[in-house]
């Protein structure tokens, strides 16, 4: 048995094509254009060349994109101040900020931003918002997951999803949009025991820890849907954190990396920003 691919560029092309649209019918109709701010504090977490891709995409789509690098140097006032400048630019109607290295305090960073710009849904206001059940700023990768399960046209209801991650931007969201599905969540991460044990009653295992193939076919309950959302480089090569030759195996359904979760968290990305705008 070989698990079918979701194919993740391919439904982001689609959905490319659809935001164009979207965007060109804002223009004809002269109300705000999307305009898109990334902040990126040079450092080993954030990926290079991301933004260069998200900046390329908004061209392809017709959105501006404005990338602003800082030094690795920058402490978190430098930070603040760029953010504050960028919720007074008529021009940006989303903020998006990459990873920052450690001396920089996240969450105070994100208290910055103007909620009605944080495109990511990672402002407080917006995460207890999402909480209780108002999904105007939905975080982009957990609803690119979904929107992989939904491609696969599986019924989600009753099923038993496992979360390997429970992080405050992939994992613990994307249990919440499931458990809306009426699927049967369990989480798990780096304290649980007997991971393999909780991974195999999974019939839809989505893994988001941020280490290399950590997940083998061994680990899959056959015919399960999984969705492998790490992004790891590995010898420059960049791998999923499922071992994708012996998961293909067994799974009924995979993502393969690259081009599964990372094309369409993108097209999320500007998702979200076209329906702020909207
Ligand atoms: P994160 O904030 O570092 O969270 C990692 C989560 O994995 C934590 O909850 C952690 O548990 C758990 N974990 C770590 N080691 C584990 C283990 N051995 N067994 C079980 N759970 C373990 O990472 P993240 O930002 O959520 O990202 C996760 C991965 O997804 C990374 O590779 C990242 O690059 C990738 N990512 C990809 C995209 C995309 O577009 N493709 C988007 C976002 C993230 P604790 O809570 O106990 O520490």
């Amino acid at each position: 048995m070989s698990a079918r691919i979701i194919d993740g560029s391919a439904v982001a092309g689609e959905l490319q094509q659809q935001i164009k649209q979207d965007v060109a019918k804002l223009k004809s109709e002269n109300k705000q254009l999307p305009g898109l701010a990334i902040v990126v504090v040079s450092s080993p977490k954030a990926r290079k060349n991301i933004a260069e891709l998200k900046k390329r995409m908004c061209e392809k789509v017709g959105i501006h994109c404005e990338i602003h690098k800082l030094n690795p140097l920058s402490g978190q006032d430098d930070v603040i101040a760029l953010i504050e400048k960028l919720n007074k630019d008529p021009k940006i109607t989303g903020i998006n900020i990459h990873p920052v290295p450690d001396h920089i305090d996240y969450r105070a960073v994100v208290q910055a931003l103007d909620p009605a710009k944080d495109v990511e849904g990672v402002h407080p206001m917006n995460q207890g918002n999402f909480l209780i059940g108002d999904k105007k700023f939905i975080p982009f990768t957990p609803r690119a997951i979904m929107r992989l399960l939904e491609s696969t046209g599986e019924d989600l209801k009753g099923k038993r999803a496992v979360i390997v991650g429970r992080s405050q931007h992939v994992g613990l969201p994307v249990g919440f949009l499931l458990l809306e599905k009426h699927a049967t969540v369990t989480y798990a991460h780096s304290r649980s025991w007997y991971l393999e044990d909780v991974t195999r009653l999974a019939d839809i295992l989505i893994v988001a820890a941020g280490h290399p193939e950590m997940i083998t076919g061994s680990m899959i309950k056959p015919g399960a849907i999984v969705i492998d959302v790490g992004t790891n480089i590995v010898g420059g090569q960049l791998v999923g954190d499922v071992e994708h030759h012996t998961a293909q195996r067994v799974a009924g359904w995979i993502t393969p990396v690259p081009g599964g979760v990372g094309p369409m968290t993108v097209a999320m990305l500007l998702m979200n920003l076209v329906e702020c705008c909207e």
